[in-house]
């Protein structure tokens, strides 16, 4: 099963070397299809973390990226430009917050939050407030792996523990309680009004994930958060920074997560479904103002620019994803994949060891009492013929939008089952 040179020399994601999780040789994808190098087909339910929206081997999106080799696959973007990094561009903000009018293209989600951060200690400085360089944010947060991200990561389930004071030291407040759709509780936001009103001389910024804390515990949160946050934000000069690499290009049932609060950020990081999984490409986007002030600064620049910024096969295939995604009725298909997520895994509650079912847009959590064994449960996953992968307590999806209704049916029968199964589980209660 493994192949065995994988086995011995690649490392996979958070994984040991010593005893690594088995790993499923893939031969091809296609629309909502993962096909095994034995033959095996699999329902995809992750989209390859949120990213393959419209599913795999796209023929509109292979044509883009082939296109575009025609003409050149990279050139650099320091004093060159290029058509697909214009296009791109005047999409984004066609379907960002309007108030967001300058965009950075970065290489990844992570590199895009650590750009954030940079631009806001940046503002700051050429504001002649040099002492604003921390950060603050909320716990159960994810924000990616390289060092500033992870120091913003949620200190106990992220990597603190690990890289202990070699990480800068943040503010962190508790994570939102009040649910998405559930009564808002004023209690939630007062550790972050306390926190603000006592530290806010040396913060440069705020980073949330909006409505949806991913990779943190898949949590959502009530829209009231944001405009608090928001306004205690601009009532003690704090940049606000949302980071929609996951929630994005309409993964919540709004085209970015922000819009269920209509709270704007001053800068914004998207990533993951900008290329319809295709490469990896991020951006940054911020105000007219921010970026002004930057350049106003002594540094009179905004110091960053990766080699391979704005690469055009990535801007290339991310404009067409993009513009496939708003030329069709998006929120009807968002809003058709949330009802069969409702519908097939409400009933998960009454399991005793399920902790929580929720569902927010093409986003599907169930959230058991225990770990999971991911090694086990990824195992029967795949001998049932789906392809999901469970992290801490959580077994979630997060299908392709293309994803038919018969798949999705199949795709969460079948999971529901390994669910029910489950050591511990009370079989009789969804007899
Ligand atoms: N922010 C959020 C909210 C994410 O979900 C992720 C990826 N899981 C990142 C940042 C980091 O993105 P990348 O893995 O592309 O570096």
């Amino acid at each position: 099963m493994t192949d065995p040179f994988d086995l011995q020399h690649i490392w996979h994601p958070y994984t040991s070397m010593l005893n690594p999780l088995p790993t499923f040789k893939v031969k091809r994808a296609y629309g909502a299809t993962i096909e095994l190098e034995d033959g095996r087909t699999l329902v995809d339910g992750m989209s390859s973390w949120w990213c393959a929206i419209h599913g795999y081997n796209h023929p509109e999106l292979n044509k883009a990226v082939t296109d575009q080799l025609q003409n050149m696959a990279h050139i650099m973007f320091g004093g060159l430009t290029h058509e697909p990094a214009i296009e791109l561009g005047k999409l984004l903000l066609k379907i960002t917050p309007p108030s967001l009018d300058k965009i950075f293209y970065a290489d990844s989600g992570s590199v895009a939050v650590e750009v954030a951060l940079k631009m806001a200690v940046q503002y700051w400085a050429a504001l002649n407030q040099s002492a604003k360089t921390n950060f603050i944010t909320t716990r159960s947060g994810y924000h990616g792996d390289t060092w500033n991200a992870m120091s913003v990561c949620d200190p106990v389930t992220g990597m603190h523990q690990i890289f202990g004071s070699s990480l800068p030291n943040r503010i962190f407040v508790p994570a939102p309680q009040s649910c998405f759709d559930g009564e808002w509780n004023p209690q939630d936001i007062q550790e972050l009004k306390q926190q603000i009103e006592q530290h806010h001389q040396t913060i440069a910024a705020l980073i949330i994930e909006p409505i949806v804390q991913g990779a943190g515990g898949m949590r959502f949160y009530h829209p009231e958060y944001l405009r608090q946050a928001k306004a205690l934000c601009e009532q003690y000069n704090l940049l606000l920074i949302f980071d929609e690499i996951a929630t994005g290009f309409g993964r919540t049932g709004k085209m970015f997560a922000w819009e269920h609060a209509q709270v704007e950020p001053d800068i914004m990081c998207i990533g993951k479904g900008l290329t319809g999984g295709y490469m990896t490409l991020s951006a940054t986007l911020t105000t007219k103002q921010v970026a002004e002030t930057i350049s106003r600064g002594e540094a009179g620049v905004f110091m960053h620019g990766p080699t391979f910024m704005a690469n055009p096969l990535a801007c290339a295939v991310a404009l067409r994803s993009t513009q496939l995604l708003v030329e069709q009725d998006w929120q009807a298909n968002i809003q058709r994949i949330e009802t069969i997520l409702v519908e097939q895994l409400t009933d998960l509650t009454q399991l005793d060891h399920v902790a929580d079912v929720r569902v927010l847009g093409a986003i599907g959590v169930v959230e058991l009492t225990t770990n999971v064994d991911m090694k086990t449960l990824q195992q029967q996953f795949v001998e049932r013929g789906i392809w999901v992968r469970p992290f801490g307590k959580l077994v979630y999806v997060m299908p392709p939008y293309v994803i038919t209704d018969n798949e999705l049916h199949y795709l969460l029968a079948q999971m529901s089952e390994v669910v029910k199964n489950m050591q511990g589980a009370n079989s009789n209660v969804l007899a």
